[in-house]
């Protein structure tokens, strides 16, 4: 089968033909790869040709696909029972090695994506504070639950459609949008509704509307305007975690925030995510108290076995990892601007952008040139080159990228921004 015979088949079944959006590269006007196989930096596709993989499924695959020891403990945790619904020590183990690398965590809560980990992390807000209202940045993305899915990055901002339907407007006007990397917006926000905002969630580092990294201070100054006006301050580090450092955006930027949401990484691959923070506003959470949060599946054997696997090899292996992961971003990020093109990076997340510059804000990251870069995308992918299909998500590159891949990628860069500019 051909992926375009995939894709059509899929699209008689399933709405758009994929289960995430961004998945259809319909901004980039291509037919999305059906894939049968990844294998360290690389993954293939139903047609059997491969690619260099800088998707790395947006971002758990910190330590690239289909890792041994991941894998070991995955087929050893299956073998033993696939769930119980009942407690397990490799649960705590988890919230143990999450609570190493972030000291804020001091109660974590197991979920099973990141969309649970930061709706579960604002009701907590709320539950604490007895507080409806809730603050959010425009262009950060937090999952599709409703009271987060209000000026959305991510999928949202590539199929222009940042503020979806089926939100009633009343659960929506709760929500409080603030301009990123702008500390008065929030300000501003806290004088109008004085003594009624819950919390302030935000990416530590923007990465769904490109990656653009916080102004020096900004997040500092969310933490004091939160100490000011009682309202809880929460990292989404869903794509941060385990990822710019070892403790995430918290310890890169040395920020502590109340509570935070982990994901992607922290599940080394299989569906869990987490929550968690002070233990006062923790305590709130059944059935330690009134906020109620419950899950089926909620830290799955199998689940918890993978990102334990990940995070045991991350904490062993970090400052050899870590300085690993800074040099190849840094060397992509070098490929482009020697092509010429704004590049903005944390670590191993990058985003180039065509446009003047790398924007600091969200309105400067809708001006790219989204045509010019679905015309790098499609180069980039007819070289074997698998990036993400969407001008506001992020490069990742994870620990096992060869430099023989690096260096082909960089070559490929050059060629295809070529193209973008030329092409049109
Ligand atoms: C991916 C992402 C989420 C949502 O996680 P899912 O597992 O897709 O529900 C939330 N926040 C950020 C910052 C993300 O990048």
């Amino acid at each position: 089968m051909t992926n375009r015979e995939c894709f059509d088949r899929a699209k008689a079944v399933i709405p758009g033909g994929v289960n995430s959006p961004v998945r259809a590269f319909g901004a980039v006007g291509r037919t999305p790869r059906f894939l049968v196989k990844g294998e360290g930096d690389t993954v293939t596709d139903v047609e059997g040709r491969m690619y260099t993989d800088y998707v790395m499924s947006w971002g758990p695959l910190v330590l690239g696909h289909a890792c041994k020891e991941v894998v070991r403990a995955v087929q050893d945790a299956a073998s033993q029972g696939l769930t119980f619904g009942a407690p397990t020590v490799r649960e705590t183990a988890l919230c143990e090695e999450i609570a190493a690398a972030a000291p804020h965590m001091e109660l974590v809560r197991l979920v099973n994506s990141g969309t649970e980990a930061t709706m579960s992390a604002v009701r907590a807000a709320r539950g604490f504070t007895g507080r409806d209202k809730i603050v959010k940045f425009a262009g950060n993305y937090h999952g599709h639950s409703d009271g987060l899915l209000v000026r959305a990055g991510s999928g949202c901002l590539t199929g222009a459609v940042p503020d979806s339907l089926g939100v009633p407007a009343a659960y929506a006007g709760q929500t409080l949008v603030a301009a990123y990397n702008d500390a008065e917006s929030v300000r501003a926000l806290f004088a109008e509704h004085k003594g009624e905002v819950a919390c302030v969630i935000v990416e530590p580092v923007a990465a769904n509307m490109g990656v653009v990294p916080p102004r020096d201070g900004f997040l500092q100054e969310l933490r004091s305007l939160c100490d000011q006006e009682g309202a809880l301050l929460i990292f989404d580090e869903v794509i941060t975690g385990f990822r710019v450092a070892y403790g995430g955006a918290a310890a890169r930027y040395g920020v502590r925030p109340d509570l935070a949401a982990y994901g992607k990484i922290v599940g080394g691959g299989m569906p869990l995510a987490a929550y968690g923070g002070r233990r006062d506003v923790m305590s709130c959470v059944a059935p330690a108290g009134g906020v109620y949060q419950a899950g089926t599946l909620s830290g799955n054997p199998v689940a918890t076995a993978a990102g334990l696997a990940t995070l045991r090899i991350l904490r062993e292996r970090r400052e050899e990892i870590y300085p690993a992961l800074e040099e190849k971003g840094a060397f992509l990020e070098e490929a482009f601007r020697e092509a010429g093109v704004p590049v903005a990076r944390v670590g191993s997340i990058l985003t180039p952008f065509f446009a003047p510059a790398a924007p600091r804000s969200y309105e400067q990251a809708c001006a790219c040139d989204r045509a010019a870069f679905a015309r790098y995308f499609s180069a980039m992918l007819d070289a074997g080159e698998y990036v993400a299909p969407s001008q506001f998500e992020a490069m990742f590159v994870s620990a096992v990228h060869t430099k023989e891949h690096l260096r082909q990628t960089a070559a490929a860069i050059g060629r295809a921004v070529c193209t973008a500019r030329h092409d049109r």
